[in-house]
């Protein structure tokens, strides 16, 4: 068992304060960190503010050598962030190996070198005038991010941030604060300087988000989580005029045509749906499937779902492991039980898993259910659990009218070997992110965020750098040998 403390202004601090973090597989205590409070805020939002003329005045290439000298940090710890990251969330082992840290590393070294392609512009005006633009950081940017993929969400944040000179106070999920303090010791040891970063930990959800996002001297607020959680963040953000980007929670359709390759799409299908137990904001639980091979993907979908490997989450030969807590639990099991009164029907799963070694976390086996009308409450909420929905179609304008019937709109999958009709139709989504005969990819090159409910921003890409993390200055320059007298 690790103790970790709070990092502020590039040391380490205790607060004589401390809680337990668990492994949710099993209950046992995988580390103590250390209670921040108001003072302790106060410390790294002020220590931010003051590295932060320092930081926004170095070159580009600096800031991108250290987050390079980042990057590599990471790849030194390659096999213990991933068993970190696995024993705070208990996720699958073999997922955060093959996805959580190669992404996260990809994260640190693009950013390393994109921030430059941030240029300004110079605009034509009339009369003898250079008018052109800057891109500036913010300054110190308060950053919050959920418990499902805790590394490679705060590195989305990390990495452009201070890519182009902001610097930050990070609040990670109160379960899964173990990868962003190895995370701090990884930028510590790479030499980001100090003040730059700073990480604060406490066993709360709300105390220190909420006085992070209050706090007058955060410039800009970057928050991943869910939507009633956004909700505060906006309203918080609103008592100073931050800025804020919202990447919140999802309801994806995932639409297959009867001419897709039906493996392919099965296969991602499955993947959209039991990869983290159901656990991503981009979970596609609502799988609309064309009449005329609606029966053959439905069989052929519950049968790999009841073969899925459960296990230990640090096995790595499991397929599907614990959910990260018992409200998760809770939660899911009420959707399963409120769709099956409204009149759905149960395929496969639909109950907690409670026989050794079961018992000791929060495992629900991977549910399918059929016969779900939009209308549902199972439909409608997002659950955050391995509950997904075969629903079939027919045609095009029934696949759009169906995949739109949410409030949110995160993502969707478009599966069909026409590609003008796999255009069609992701154009006539109404998400931030489409993925045609392809799921859940989301390199750091392209933008990723969502709409309606599932909030605004794009992370990722040169949108990140020029949308989140700087803000435009505008500067006119009089070149013209005559002046103007207004007095007199
Ligand atoms: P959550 O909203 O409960 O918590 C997210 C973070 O907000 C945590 O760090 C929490 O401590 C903090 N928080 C809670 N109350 C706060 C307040 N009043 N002020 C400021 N911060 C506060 O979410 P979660 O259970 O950790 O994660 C699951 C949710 O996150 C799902 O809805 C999921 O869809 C969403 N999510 C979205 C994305 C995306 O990219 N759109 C990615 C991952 C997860």
């Amino acid at each position: 068992m690790q103790t970790y403390r709070l990092y502020i202004n590039g040391e380490w601090v205790d607060t004589g304060t401390r809680y337990e973090v668990r492994n949710p597989a099993n209950g046992e205590v995988i580390a103590e960190c250390a209670v921040a409070g108001e003072a302790e805020l106060n410390a790294a939002v002020d220590a931010a503010a003051r590295a932060f003329p320092d930081w926004a005045a170095r070159s580009y290439e600096e800031r991108g050598e250290l987050l390079r000298a980042v990057a590599q940090g990471i790849k030194a710890r390659y096999e213990a962030f991933a068993l970190a990251e696995t024993q705070e969330t208990g996720r699958c082992l073999r997922e955060t190996m093959a996805h959580d840290i190669p992404a996260t590393i990809a994260v640190f070294e693009y950013f390393a070198g994109v921030a430059p392609a941030t240029l300004g512009e110079t605009i034509p005006v009339p009369g003898m005038y250079l008018n052109y633009t800057r891109r500036e950081p913010y300054g110190v940017v308060g950053a919050i991010t959920p418990w499902n993929f805790p590394l490679w969400l705060a590195a989305i944040k990390i990495a452009p941030a201070l890519a182009v000179g902001n610097t930050m106070v990070l609040k990670p999920a109160p379960t899964t604060p173990i990868t962003a303090l190895m995370l701090a010791e990884v930028m510590h040891q790479a030499g980001i300087p100090a003040g730059v970063f700073n990480v604060l930990t406490d066993p709360t959800p709300a105390t220190l988000g909420d006085l992070l996002t209050r706090h007058p001297k955060v410039r800009k607020i970057s928050f991943t989580g869910s939507t009633a959680v956004g909700v505060r963040v906006m309203q918080n953000a609103a008592t100073h005029i931050a800025p804020v980007s919202l990447e919140l929670g999802g309801k994806s359709p995932f639409i297959v045509f009867a001419d897709a390759d039906f493996d392919r799409a099965l296969a991602h299908a499955l993947l959209a749906n039991y990869f983290a137990q159901g656990q991503m904001c981009t979970a596609a639980t609502r799988i609309f499937v064309e009449r005329p091979i609606y029966e053959r993907f439905r069989d052929a979908f519950v049968a790999r779902a009841q073969r899925l490997q459960i296990g230990d989450p640090s096995d790595p030969t499991t397929e599907f492991a614990t959910l990260h807590k018992r409200e998760q639990l809770e939660k899911t099991e009420f959707y399963v039980r409120t769709a099956l009164e409204e009149g759905a029907k149960l395929l496969a799963g639909g109950r907690r898993l409670t026989e050794p070694p079961f018992d000791k976390g929060f495992y629900f086996a991977p549910t399918v259910l059929e016969e779900v009308q939009p209308t549902m409450r199972v439909a409608c909420d997002e659950i955050f659990g391995p509950v997904a929905m075969l629903m079939p179609f027919e045609g095009e304008a029934e696949a759009v009218r169906l995949a739109n019937s949410t409030d949110y709109g995160l993502a969707a999958g478009v599966w069909t070997q026409d590609i003008g009709k796999a255009l069609r139709v992701a154009h006539q989504i109404e998400a931030g992110k489409v993925w045609v005969n392809c799921y859940n990819m989301i390199p750091p090159q392209a933008p990723y965020g969502g709409y309606k409910l599932s909030g605004f921003g794009r992370e990722l890409g040169l949108h990140c750098l020029l949308d989140l993390y700087t803000q435009v200055k505008n500067v006119q320059v009089d070149l013209s040998p005559d002046y103007f007298e207004w007095f007199g």
